[in-house]
């Protein structure tokens, strides 16, 4: 899916079709029932919680565990963002399929994109290409200092459905960006102890670009050649990613914990190296788990990367 389709979301009011889904959709909402934020991915859904405090019911519909790339949305999920005051996305052609249903079920609830207005990156030099005509890398939340960005979005979205508090909101926003600041220096720090010749990222698909492009890590290759999951690499790219792998010495090859391993499993026992699929990058685990927020979420997949590759 492509970006291009983004760009005229933000700050729009979608009064299509409304009634297609037999729905009360922009009813007003009942006095005191705060505000109904949608977001789409539950890395999406605790950033909005973080700006809102105690002043919006915020849910997710793409359930922990899930991958987002793939998600189609159920007529359940239609009727819940239906009802929603506000919908978050991330953009950038991260939520195909959940954007054209959208579309066409038509929506009277204001539709923001966190990622909007921020550049795509385009592969280094000695990077795999995504190939001509891909799609724009929406992977901008693997860098806390880009979701600064998704945050003042997320704000100024808050504060245009629910003026009466937006003081509360930007309070809110200026506490959590000083976190992301903070994680972000955490981050530089544990990195720190990985010389830069072996921060060396292979994974599933390419989603650290933007975390590589900060914290000087090089993306090698992906399984999936691409900024999506769900590819189906040929022969020759899997033999030529276990040469690549080999020549480099790359140790491992990282794989979300919501995606399956079976392929990296295959050329990473080609290349004898390990795999580590544990890490969490697209969905946050349940409340008990060890990345039930997206600070948590950061922190564990740098430690378990850090842990790998020093
Ligand atoms: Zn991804």
């Amino acid at each position: 899916m492509s970006s291009r389709r983004g760009g005229r979301v933000l700050g729009t009011t979608l009064v299509l079709g409304a009634l297609a889904l037999g729905l009360c959709v922009g009813c007003a909402r009942e006095e005191g029932e705060g505000v109904r934020v949608v977001a789409s991915t539950s890395v999406l859904a605790d950033i909005c919680r973080n700006v809102a405090g105690r002043w919006a019911r915020v849910t997710s519909l793409i359930p922990a565990a899930a991958d987002p790339h793939g998600f189609q949305p159920t007529p359940g999920d239609l009727r819940s963002v239906a009802a929603s005051d506000l919908i978050v996305l991330n953009g950038a052609g991260l939520e195909g399929a959940l954007r054209d249903a959208m579309e066409n079920a038509g929506l009277h609830a204001m539709v923001v994109e966190a990622g909007r207005g921020l550049p795509a990156r385009t592969p280094g030099p000695d990077e795999v290409s995504f190939g001509e005509g891909a799609d724009a890398d929406p992977h901008y939340w693997l860098d806390p200092l880009l979701v600064v960005h998704y945050v003042r979005v997320i704000e100024t979205a808050l504060k245009t459905v629910d003026p009466a508090h937006a003081v509360a909101y930007a309070a809110n926003a200026d506490r959590y960006v000083a976190r992301l600041e903070e994680l972000d220096r955490w981050i530089g720090e544990t990195v720190a102890v990985v010389p830069e010749r072996r921060r060396l990222l292979v994974t599933d698909h390419l989603a650290w670009g933007y975390f590589a492009d900060r914290y000087g890590f090089r993306l090698i290759g992906a399984v999936m050649s691409s900024v999506t999951s769900g590819g189906s690499p040929t022969a020759r790219d899997l033999s030529d990613l276990v040469a690549r792998i080999r020549e480099l010495g790359v140790p491992v090859i990282f794989v979300d914990a919501a995606e399956s391993p079976t392929l990296a499993k295959q050329v990473a026992a080609e290349a004898g190296v390990r795999v580590v699929d544990t890490l969490r990058f697209h969905s946050l685990t349940g409340p008990k788990g060890p990345a039930s927020t997206y600070l948590t979420m950061m922190r564990f997949d740098v430690e378990q990367m850090v842990e790998a590759l020093r």
